[in-house]
């Protein structure tokens, strides 16, 4: 009789320390998320049933962990997929847990933050949908998958929770980093794990950013800030963006580009305006005659019709050949050292359009460190400190890795800009009359 109390109470120790690490056990410990096999939903085959998601971008793929040829496909940063209710006790610990990977052709790891969202027995949620674990750790790692270098096994993804006291359901969110494509796959929830005891939301505290009124009794500013690029910039490297002026001559563009600079310094002078002229890395150069290289002379051989150049002329030649090697004085078009002067003298601001021009949600981490490193020194030799802003040329900040993004942050790179399904050559579409269609400007700009 003692030896199997003994046994029994051995057992339960060894269940409690199965549950405490989210292991299967048998009965208590049983995956309790519906449709946790991913089955589709009959009316929108693309995604399991009783699923959701925030965008397009989430759907069914095969790329399965656990050989049912299914799995959860998961892209964009503003994007999250949510798992059906599942329905929980008050109280009660649980842990959630899956298996991810990605194969972003960009080549880095990337990341996920799950959340956690409760709800009552009317289906009213409880809370907000809150972070698991908490920050500053919440961003969990997620394996890179290359077919010439498959990783050991996928990464593995954990959030212990615990239940407020009033809950019925739980929906997990899982929310990636950036535009990476995720595969999800062997979700579970189960009872269990090491969460402390839920507490309410803190009563809301003030925001870490506190936003004053204009100075002065203003009610509103305006900011003035432009592309601007030699021939060198997106003028050769044409890409088609349904603009009207994009197929004319690259050189008439730049000296366009020139007049640009001048006419605008005229125009604020009078009012004291102060502008940011986002330039490229040819802007910087006064000439190069001595035929230097940059960024290791690259060829982007992502620059092409497919992806909407103008030709495929850039899969064969190195993007910085159509360099003529003259000066400004030559070919005025190529190269604007002689303007920078003038624009520093107004007290005008100069950040960064890239060197390269390149786009940037097709080039990998290290082609944005290459980017910037160039950019930082041929402004650095016209006594330009380093870019705190970056104009993203053609608007590509879409398909940016995670590892780009954190090599911005590295670079010092503080403020962006991210304009999305805006025709780029007409930010404020005007009406028949003349007048700006939209005045408050409601779709220019990310939500986010
Ligand atoms: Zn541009």
């Amino acid at each position: 009789m003692l030896l199997l109390l003994v046994i029994a109470g051995g057992v339960g120790l060894f269940m409690q320390q199965r549950l405490a690490a989210c292991a299967y056990v048998p009965l208590i410990g049983a995956n309790i998320l519906p449709n946790a096999a991913l089955r589709p939903n009959p009316n929108q085959p693309t995604l399991p049933d009783g699923w959701r998601a925030a965008a397009p971008g989430v759907q069914l793929g095969e790329f399965a962990l656990d050989g049912d040829g299914r799995a959860l496909q998961l892209m964009g940063i503003a994007n999250y997929v949510e798992t059906p209710p599942v329905p929980v006790q008050g109280g009660q610990r649980y842990c959630v847990t899956a298996r991810a990977i990605t194969d972003t052709p960009l080549g880095s790891p990337t990341r996920v933050q799950l959340r956690a969202h409760w709800f009552d027995a009317q289906g009213q949620p409880i809370g907000t949908p809150r972070i698991v674990p908490p920050a500053p750790d919440s961003w969990q790692p997620v394996v890179l998958w290359q077919p010439d270098n498959p990783p050991e096994d996928w990464a593995y993804l954990r959030a212990d929770v615990a239940a407020p006291p009033n809950a019925a359901s739980l929906r997990v969110r899982v929310q990636p980093a950036a535009d990476d494509r995720i595969y999800l796959d062997v979700l579970r929830v189960q009872r269990g794990g090491n969460a402390a005891a839920w507490q309410p939301d803190p009563p809301p505290t003030p925001p870490p950013l506190t936003i004053l009124p204009w100075p002065g009794g203003k009610q509103a500013a305006v900011s003035f800030s432009f592309d601007w690029e030699t021939a060198m910039g997106g003028l050769i490297h044409s890409r088609s963006v349904d603009d009207p002026n994009s197929a004319q001559d690259p050189l008439v563009r730049g000296m366009r580009m020139r007049a640009g600079v001048t006419t605008t310094l005229a125009i604020f002078a009078p009012y004291g305006i102060r502008a940011t002229y986002f330039a490229n890395g040819y802007n910087f150069l006064a000439g190069n005659s001595e035929r230097r290289e940059f960024m290791g002379n690259p060829t982007y051989a992502w620059a092409n019709t497919a992806n909407r150049w103008t030709s495929d002329q850039w899969q064969q030649q190195a993007w910085f050949a159509p360099d003529p090697h003259g000066t400004s004085a030559t070919h005025p078009e190529w190269y604007f050292a002689d303007l920078i002067p003038l624009i520093q003298a107004a007290d005008q601001d100069i950040q960064s359009h890239t060197f390269s021009h390149f786009y940037g949600g097709f080039v990998t981490a290290t082609d944005w460190q290459a980017d910037l490193q160039a950019w930082h020194a041929v402004a650095a030799e016209q006594g330009v400190p380093p870019a705190v802003a970056l104009a993203f040329p053609w608007s590509s900040s879409g398909g940016m890795s995670d590892a780009s993004w954190h090599t911005l942050a590295e670079y010092g790179i503080t403020t962006i800009t991210r304009t999305s399904g805006q025709a780029q050559f007409n930010l404020f579409p005007r009406t028949v009359e003349g007048v700006v269609a939209e005045p408050h400007c409601g779709t220019c700009h990310d939500k986010k």
